[in-house]
């Protein structure tokens, strides 16, 4: 192993070109110096991406192992804001990796920097080193090989790291039973996605956040789902606007597997409604908070 891997590493990228893929997705693809010592895991990859400052002052965030506590450490106003995305695609050969950002207006630093952003502008991330040899982390998609149905749900927000699970599960030589639902904010929001005789891709509108119920959670109880395996389960409380809702899925029972992301008030309802009014084992469902609406989650 190189005497200076670490799990997750800096990168300096620059925008090579912008690509948009519906009304609320547009994907970036970005080139650095030191590509090839990035590598993807899984294709819901997180990685922490760094801003540009509320003054417009690109990031620079040292390239050294404890960069965390070095950002950390910076005061508030110097900090370069840093959020979570998806490694969506990397092509080693060509040295870039793709990012596809929700364009959801000027309210935040990154959705801000993605509308304005043209090829030459600068971003930090920080990203798994493909020289690091030991146990990497950073993706929740660990489904057992012999997994029969998969449930996925997600929002645009989610629906990268969808779209990657769809790619990987198509070159299975069987690919299983998978129901999967996407939540966008426009009609025309839906993007290709690969195809197979049991798979069903349900595309959800989101008519707006004055819904009734958002469509996503509709969704999930109108899923097909295996009969009740765990029934009375504790369910710990999660206040979504104070934490991050994060359930990961520790085992598979019944062939069944679940991976649901998105606004986090809508995966606190689906939690809820798979594991207390549906009785599925927790232990075989990913429950994640991308985002939580009105909140800022870093
Ligand atoms: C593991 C993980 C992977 C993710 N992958 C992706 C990805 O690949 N692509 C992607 O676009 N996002 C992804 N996200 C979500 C992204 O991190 C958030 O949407 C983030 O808040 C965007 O930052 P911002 O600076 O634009 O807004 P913030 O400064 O964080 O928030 C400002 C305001 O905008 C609202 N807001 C934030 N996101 C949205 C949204 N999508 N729609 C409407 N309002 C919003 C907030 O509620 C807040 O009121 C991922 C999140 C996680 C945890």
């Amino acid at each position: 192993m190189a005497a200076d891997a670490t799990p997750y590493r800096l990168f300096d990228l620059t925008l090579v070109r912008r690509e948009a893929l519906s009304p609320c997705l547009t994907r970036f693809s970005f080139t650095g110096p030191d590509m090839a010592r990035m590598t993807t895991l899984a294709p819901d990859q997180r990685i922490k991406v760094f801003f540009p400052d509320a003054q417009g002052r690109p990031a620079a965030v040292p390239a050294r192992p404890d960069w965390y506590a070095w950002w950390k450490a910076q005061p508030e106003a110097d900090r370069a804001p840093m959020r979570t995305y998806t490694i969506r695609a990397l092509r080693p050969d060509a040295a870039e990796v793709d990012i596809d950002f929700v364009l959801h207006g000027e309210t935040g630093p990154a959705s801000r920097w993605a509308m304005r952003a043209q090829p030459g502008y600068a971003l930090q991330i920080t990203a798994p080193d493909r020289a690091f040899t030991g146990q990497g982390g950073g993706y929740e998609w660990k489904p057992p090989r012999d997994v029969r149905d998969v449930l996925l749900i997600a929002d645009e927000t989610a629906l990268p790291a969808l779209a990657g699970i769809l790619e990987e599960l198509a070159a299975w030589p069987a690919p299983p039973t998978v129901q999967a639902f996407i939540e966008t904010p426009e009609a025309d929001d839906r993007v290709p996605l690969p195809a197979w005789s049991r798979l069903s891709v349900n595309w959800l509108h989101r008519k707006g956040w004055e819904d009734a119920e958002p469509p996503m959670v509709a969704a999930a109880r109108r899923a097909r789902l295996p009969q009740p395996n765990a029934v009375g389960q504790t369910l710990p409380d999660v206040d979504v606007d104070a934490e991050i809702l994060w359930d990961r899925a520790e085992a598979h029972r019944h062939g069944f597997y679940a991976w649901v992301a998105g606004e986090a008030g809508s995966v606190l309802a689906i939690r809820q409604h798979l594991v207390k009014e549906r009785g599925l084992d927790r232990r075989a469902l990913n429950l994640m908070g991308y985002w939580r609406r009105g909140r800022i989650l870093d």
